[in-house]
């Protein structure tokens, strides 16, 4: 598929570009602001699973750029607003953001993460993590689990009371059991799919408003409250979700976010034409994209899994020929 089709088949992978985004995601966070308004008052944010950038970039953009602008003009707080972002991939800086590189299920991470706030508890988290898809919905739908319950171990430890907790999840057959243990930490939870993220795909999100752990919970034990048998459901039946029933059942609001004239994540739209441009693959995309000009990523992968792959497989074809 050349970039230009994808130009065309994918509008959000497009404005990401012309807009200087790391990734089309950027516009998930910014449709779940617009709904939920999670970004105001905002002074300390973790940006969980944040690699290429895009969410941090949001954060920077909307959070530490004005802060700073105002604090340059004389009218702003002496102190700016903290970012602090995670992945295990590096990335390419950000103003205003403060990355760790690391896995957010070890525990070294985590430590790492409370150490930068200093005591302070941060107002939002954020996490858009997820694994390498296998394409084994139940192995995927696991492996995210297991992001989620890092994430919310590190929420456990670093959030303020009241404060809010976004993270991506996917919509599988047993997600009333991770809307019922988030009830646990939120009076309010919310699954949010916005315009951006493609109907075809089971990711959603879940808004976790008004952080309130129960009394006299205390951070390491966790994974006991989050274990099927302290829910009063039975672990050895695969479809525990289905046995989570009246106050073990969670409920949660279904919202679409994004402007309902905003563009549809699902559908192609015409190129743009430009006149004093250079066509790159006009005979691929179609009628319309004569004139246009595919524009390239915003900030390429620093080191990429694909090169270690690639590496890999240059020296096993340097071997056989031997
Ligand atoms: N929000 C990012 C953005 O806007 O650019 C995109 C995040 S991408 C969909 C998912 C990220 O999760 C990947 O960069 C991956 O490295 C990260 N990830 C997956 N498992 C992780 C883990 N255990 N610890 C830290 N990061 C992880």
């Amino acid at each position: 598929m050349g970039k230009c089709s994808k130009d065309k088949r994918d509008i959000y992978y497009r404005k990401a570009k012309e807009e200087g985004w790391r990734a089309r995601s950027a516009f998930k966070l910014l449709q779940i602001d617009e709904e939920f308004d999670i970004l105001t008052e905002v002074k300390r944010v973790v940006d969980l699973c944040a690699a290429p950038g895009s969410w941090s970039q949001v954060l920077s953009r909307k959070l530490y750029l004005p802060a700073k602008a105002a604090k340059e003009s004389g009218h702003g707080e002496s102190d700016l607003p903290l970012i602090v972002a995670i992945d295990l991939q590096p990335m390419a800086p950000i103003e205003g953001v403060v990355q760790i590189q690391g896995d957010i299920t070890s525990s070294r991470t985590a430590e790492m993460v409370i150490k930068h706030f200093r005591g302070c508890k941060a107002d939002l988290v954020v996490s858009d993590g997820a694994p390498d898809v296998t394409g084994l919905h139940d192995m995927d739908e696991f492996v995210q689990a297991q992001i989620i319950l890092a994430a919310l171990t590190i929420v456990t430890h670093v959030l303020r009371l009241g404060g809010t907790f976004v993270a991506k999840i996917f919509r599988g057959k047993d997600i009333s059991l991770l809307y019922t243990q988030m009830k646990l930490f939120f009076p309010r939870v919310t699954c949010a799919k916005p315009k951006s993220s493609r109907n075809s795909s089971i990711e959603a999100f879940i808004v976790c408003e008004g952080y309130f752990p129960p009394e006299g919970f205390e951070p390491s034990h966790l994974q006991s409250l989050l274990d099927n048998e302290a829910m009063g459901v039975n672990s050895d039946d695969d479809c525990c979700s289905r046995r989570l029933e009246g106050i073990h059942r969670a409920i949660v609001p279904f919202l679409a976010c994004g402007d309902v004239n905003g563009f549809d994540a699902d559908q192609s739209y015409p190129l743009p034409a430009l006149s004093s441009s250079v066509s790159e693959t006009s005979g691929q995309a179609g009628a319309g994209s004569v004139d246009y000009r595919t524009l390239s990523p915003v900030q390429p992968p620093i080191a990429p899994a694909y090169r270690t792959a690639i590496a890999l497989s240059k020296q096993l074809e340097g071997g056989k020929k031997c």
